[in-house]
Order: C-alpha cells, then sequence, then structure tokens
C-alpha cells in the first residue's frame, strides 16, 4: 500500500488503458474531493499497484485507489466516508463510494455502511465518468452532519448508548 496527494498517484501504471483528458479528468475530480476536505483532518490517497492489474475472479473486494476520510473514531465509535476504486470478486473494475459507522446493535456487527454506491466500469461507463460519479456522492454525503448518531438514525440503526 502507497499513499499520498493524489498527484503522487501513479495513474499511467494503475489504469494504463486511460487517455491523457481521462486522467486529468480524474485529476479534476480528486481535486474536489480535495479541496471539500481541505480543512479537514487529512487523510491521503492509497494504492496498491499489485491490484491493478488483477482481474480474474476472486474472493473478496480488492483496493486500488482509494481515499478513507475518517471523520471520527474515538471511544470505539466510527464515522468514515470512503471513495474507492477498487476490483470486483468478478475482477471488474468498479467504483465504490461508502458511508460506514461502529454498530452499537445488540448483537455486534462491528460496522455498518449506512449508504453506499457501487459503479461499475465498462464501455458505456468509463473510469473518469464513475470516479466522478462517485466524488459527486462523496461531496453530498461530506456536506451531511458529521455525526455517526445522525448517519446511524438515517439507516434505523441504534445510536450509541449514554454511558
Ligand atoms: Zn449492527
Amino acid at each position: 500500500m502507497m499513499r499520498g496527494a493524489f498527484d503522487d498517484v501513479p495513474l499511467t501504471v494503475l489504469f494504463p488503458p486511460l487517455t491523457p483528458a481521462e486522467r486529468d479528468s480524474l485529476r479534476r475530480t480528486a481535486g474536489t474531493v480535495d479541496t471539500a476536505r481541505a480543512d479537514r483532518r487529512t487523510a491521503d490517497w492509497e494504492w496498491v499497484l499489485e491490484h491493478a492489474a488483477f482481474s480474474g475472479a476472486r474472493m473478496g473486494t480488492l483496493v486500488v485507489l482509494g481515499l478513507d476520510v475518517i471523520e471520527h473514531a474515538e471511544d470505539g465509535d466510527q464515522l468514515e466516508f470512503l471513495l474507492q476504486v477498487v476490483r470486483t470478486e468478478l475482477g471488474q473494475l468498479a467504483v465504490d463510494a461508502a458511508v460506514n459507522v461502529a454498530c452499537w446493535c445488540e448483537t455486534d456487527h462491528a460496522t455498518h455502511d449506512v449508504d453506499a454506491l457501487r459503479l461499475v466500469v465498462s464501455e458505456e461507463t468509463r473510469l473518469p465518468d464513475a470516479f466522478r460519479a462517485g466524488a459527486e456522492r462523496m461531496l453530498r454525503w461530506l456536506a451531511r452532519p458529521h455525526d455517526a448518531d445522525h448517519w446511524r438514525a438515517k439507516a434505523g440503526l441504534p445510536a450509541r448508548p449514554i454511558s
């Protein structure tokens, strides 16, 4: 796993089929997300070169490139916003966006995705378009309250008990 600013992401290695214009589009989109979180605690972009070339079916999802904005993580509670380019279980390239919160159910599920979006990249849906759509969703989420209980209430999940 490598970490850094989006300018450090080796887009030509991760996504060889992209045209220069498509790489510019990815950079512009990443810039809108970076700008939205400029006043917050920074979380770098992360990427895994070995996952980029993998296109076979497998167990689980592999993160190729992603941003994990941890808004809140203390006393066992957690609120995370994720924007990731992944290899799916079927080996497809896809963009995943998700809001993830800590679970306070009686049965411990560890965490819940309270909202999530997956856009599979195809001939019709190119990676820059999927990435932009995922980023736009993430920007809408980031504009909402950064309070894990707000998101749990929205999803019908129990709030964190007051101790
Ligand atoms: Zn739960």
